[in-house]
């Protein structure tokens, strides 16, 4: 009868190790995983890159603007007319 007592020692060891592997597995280490970025970076970016017009003082986000010598500009008519300004003098 020890050898029954034993033996359910023994199974209960194994049971317990095996819930501890199948905790390692589900739980992933950091770092290792694959690389997740967080989605909100693009328009946080967007966002904060608000220049004015140079010509105008009008804002609009950047990538619309036009970029010239004497900054950003809200059309290619403002930029032209700043740099044509700024050539004379
Ligand atoms: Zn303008």
């Amino acid at each position: 009868m020890k050898y029954l007592l034993l033996l359910l020692v023994v199974m209960g060891l194994v049971f317990l190790s095996g819930v501890r592997k199948g905790r390692a597995r589900s739980a992933q280490p950091p770092g290792s995983g694959p690389e997740t970025k967080p989605p909100a970076r693009a328009t946080e970016a967007q966002a904060s890159m608000m220049v004015a017009c140079a010509e105008c003082g009008t804002h609009l986000p950047e990538p619309e603007a036009y970029p010239g010598r004497g900054g950003h500009f809200c059309s290619a008519e403002h930029r032209q007319r700043h740099e044509a300004r700024q050539g004379h003098g």
